[in-house]
């Protein structure tokens, strides 16, 4: 089945055709982290419904080329340097490295490139140029420059081709200074921010005097530059269609640098929200965890990316502590099936099973319908168990049933053998435990099997030999 996605420009599901006359390479971008904080687990959500296009594009055979901007100057970083009086790159650093650590965490693919917006000024300010030298852009007195919506429209361009805006609200020439701001205030954006005392030490020369960028133009030149002037996809959460996402294509094709006939993007998708008790997980609500905060629960960044994808991404999805525990547990089944498949094949390999493959396909395609999938996945699984419990399956039949987990696990990104994923000092403690019983001397062999299970682990013990599973 072709892959078909949910299309905010057109408002309707398409067949994903790329621009690429060849069909082969696509060109993905998606607005990566503002690294003023550690991103938290909603964030997350985001970043890996990124992941999951950019796996589903490859495992239709495409070949991807995934940017993902890190934004490294803002309102908001600005305050925070200010107020932590660390220096600026000191200071977006160590989240930007933390960003990356969580990212590897959730076991998403790294983007081939990840542009800073401070080491692309040069290229931010040829696109602001470009725009004041089409009559698109003016300078206000006080040397910051701004996008005109009432010219761009005039030009016969649609402003609000992602969302409905109501023009009738809009006072020509009224501007917004700020990155982030609400449908109504369709007002003039600002493509280069006039230097002010809170900015301190963070600022760049520029033809207007020193300053820094907004945020939108920051995305309209990097994914250019590094995509060129039109690209497939371009992903982001919800929250960002407007402004964000509005401005980057008034933008980038007010610039006219696409040929005649093609669009600046020509996917637009978007992932709904993460919510906590029905209300959207953010820093400012205070309801929010970062993954370190479930890590420190004990849970693994395989049982968090697991629950992140059990939803469709245009769902808004509650997320608790309860759905982790489920995710953990539908996790193990998969687990636990692997490793009696492991024991049957006895390192066999076998060829994927393409019925299977198929029926997980037809669900992905469809716009992504993870939930489709899993459901595949998880019969799947059942069957597999009926048949190794019936004894009906041999060494060729479970060293297919691998290769296929496998191939299914390139989109899922979940399947971390369990044994890697047990940590050192529970493998030692088994170990202890096995000299133990060894040595004969049962009471410490116990002492152990508690002090694991008291650590979340229980001991199993196959013709193979003891090992621990999570309990
Ligand atoms: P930021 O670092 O604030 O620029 O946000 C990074 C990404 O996370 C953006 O694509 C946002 O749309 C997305 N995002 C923010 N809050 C949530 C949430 N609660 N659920 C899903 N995505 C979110
Ligand atoms: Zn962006």
């Amino acid at each position: 089945m072709a892959l078909r996605l949910f299309n905010t420009l057109s408002r309707s599901v398409q067949e994903f055709v790329p621009l690429d006359p060849a069909g082969r390479k696509v060109g993905l971008y998606c607005c990566g982290p503002t690294v003023y904080d550690f991103a938290h687990i909603g964030n997350w959500r985001t970043f890996v419904f990124a992941d999951l296009v950019r796996r589903v594009l490859e495992f239709n055979g495409y070949e991807v080329r995934h940017v993902m901007n890190i934004t490294d100057v803002d309102d908001k970083i600005i305050r925070r340097v200010r107020e932590t009086g660390r220096a600026h790159r000191e200071f977006t650093a160590q989240y930007e490295e933390a960003f990356f650590a969580d990212l590897k965490t959730l076991n998403c693919r790294a983007p081939h490139l990840t542009p800073r917006a401070t080491e692309h000024i040069e290229d931010i300010i040829a696109l602001i140029a470009r725009l004041l030298e089409r009559g698109l852009a003016y300078t206000a007195p006080d040397g910051s420059v701004y996008f005109s919506i009432e010219k761009y429209r005039g030009c016969g361009c649609r402003y609000g081709q992602l969302v409905n805006l109501n023009f009738d609200a809009l006072r020509v020439g009224e501007r917004v200074r700020s990155d982030e701001y609400e449908k109504e205030a369709v007002a003039d954006f600002a493509l280069w921010k006039a230097r002010v005392p809170e900015d301190g030490p963070v600022f760049w020369p520029s033809p207007w005097g020193p300053g820094r960028p907004g945020w939108h133009i920051e995305c309209s030149a990097m994914s250019m530059k590094l995509l060129g002037p039109s690209f497939d996809l371009h992903l982001g959460g919800e929250d960002l269609i407007f402004p964000h996402h509005e401005d980057e294509i008034a933008q980038s094709e007010g610039a006219g640098m696409q040929t005649a006939g093609q669009r600046f993007v020509k996917y637009w998708l978007h992932g709904a929200h993460l919510l906590v008790e029905n209300k959207k997980m953010s820093k400012s609500l205070g309801n929010f965890f970062t993954l370190r905060d479930l890590l420190d629960k004990g849970f693994a960044g395989r049982e968090i990316r697991h629950l992140l994808l059990t939803a469709h991404y245009r769902e808004t999805f509650n997320f608790t502590l309860e759905g982790l525990r489920a995710a953990r547990a539908a996790l193990q089944r998969i687990d636990e099936c692997l490793g009696k498949l492991r024991e049957r094949a006895g390192g066999l390999k076998g060829a994927e099973d393409s019925a299977v493959l198929e029926a997980f396909a037809g669900a992905i395609n469809d716009d992504l319908n993870v939930s489709r999938a899993w459901s595949v996945v998880f019969e799947w699984v059942r069957e597999l168990n009926r048949q190794l419990a019936e004894n009906r399956l041999d060494a060729a039949g479970a060293a297919a049933a691998l290769a296929t987990w496998d191939r299914l696990d390139t989109v899922l990104g979940v399947g971390a053998p369990a044994e890697i994923e047990v940590p050192a000092e529970i493998n030692a403690l088994l170990a202890a435990r096995q000299e133990a019983r060894k040595a004969r001397d049962f009471k410490r062999a116990d002492a152990l099997r508690d002090e694991l299970k008291a650590k979340g682990w229980i001991i199993e013990d196959t013709p193979k030999g003891a090992r621990v599973k999570r309990l």
